[in-house]
């Protein structure tokens, strides 16, 4: 089966933002202002979840034209991930979409499996030392996959449909992908949906097809030189802490107030901070 990948990314905000806002909100502000450098770990990380998502799919690169042909791109991903789940038990890479309070949030989720009728949600993170990560780090992690976890609860439900995407990004129903976009998918031998009502209607109705996800998650944590399972995390949704996350992100991103650094206890997470030089805020700058 086919995914298709891109360079460029819709608006809406990622789910990995919102948990890196956990890490430090201050360090995702300078994040987002001036871009992240790309560290060998996160470099190695990408390169393996590309291979693992290859275990499972055929990806051949696109260009979308419009902001129709991303959004539907994404769409026809978790589509064929989804289908793919059905048929075989197991996908990666599943474009999500959602509202996280009054937020209109995307992430794309690890690794989604079908087991005696129970969806469950599984994640890989690679690491650079061959060890379980802080406490912070697990918490920050938790928190993605709560996230991933309420967006299918969400897309399950039909609590988010196609009526809330459209008006999010202002299309109307008889919007369509570009002539261009639609010849590249049509000369790889792909199909898709060119009505973006119709192919959001289709994708959301796969979605509830499905189970709502397990409460119950697990994340791998796997060492970056040999691919080896350094341990694992198994964690409950935790529906209090997570309202209580969610209302603190939301905050910042609705203007309320300004970014905040890290505490005092965790000035430690200064030392790893590439915005270390630049940041006034730190606790002991
Ligand atoms: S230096 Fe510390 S407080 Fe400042 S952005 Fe980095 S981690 Fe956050």
């Amino acid at each position: 089966m086919i995914n298709l990948i891109q360079e460029y990314r819709p608006n809406g905000i990622a789910v990995t933002d919102l948990s890196a806002q956990l890490w430090c909100e201050k360090q995702l502000e300078f994040a987002l202002e001036r871009g992240r450098k790309e560290t060998a770990e996160m470099k190695a990380g990408k390169k393996r979840h590309r291979k693992l998502h290859e275990e499972v799919a055929v990806l051949i690169k696109v260009e979308p034209k419009t902001l129709v042909d991303s959004v539907a791109l994404k769409l026809h991903n978790a589509q064929v991930g989804l289908k793919r789940m059905i048929l075989t038990g197991m996908t990666r890479e599943v474009p999500l979409f959602g509202k996280i309070n009054s937020l209109f949030v995307m992430g794309i989720t690890d690794e989604l499996y079908l087991k005696e009728g129970r969806l469950h949600i599984l994640d890989t993170k690679t690491r650079q030392r061959n060890s379980m990560p802080s406490e912070s780090q697990k918490r920050t992690t938790r928190f993605q996959l709560m996230l991933y976890n309420r967006l299918i609860q969400d897309l399950v439900s039909k609590k988010f449909t196609t009526e809330d995407l459209l008006n999010f990004y202002g299309f109307k129903i008889s919007d369509n992908i570009s002539d261009d976009f639609k010849k590249q998918i049509d000369n790889i031998g792909d199909k898709i949906e060119p009505n973006i009502k119709k192919l959001c209607d289709e994708t959301f109705e796969l979605f509830q097809r499905l189970p709502s996800p397990e409460k119950i998650m697990r994340i791998r944590y796997e060492f970056q030189q040999n691919k080896q399972l350094i341990g694992s995390d198994e964690f409950n949704f935790d529906g209090v802490g997570f309202q209580r996350d969610c209302n603190f992100v939301e905050e910042f991103w609705l203007g309320k107030r300004k970014a905040i650094p890290v505490g005092i206890n965790n000035s430690w997470k200064c030392n790893f901070c590439e915005f270390n030089d630049i940041c006034k805020e730190k606790p002991n700058g």
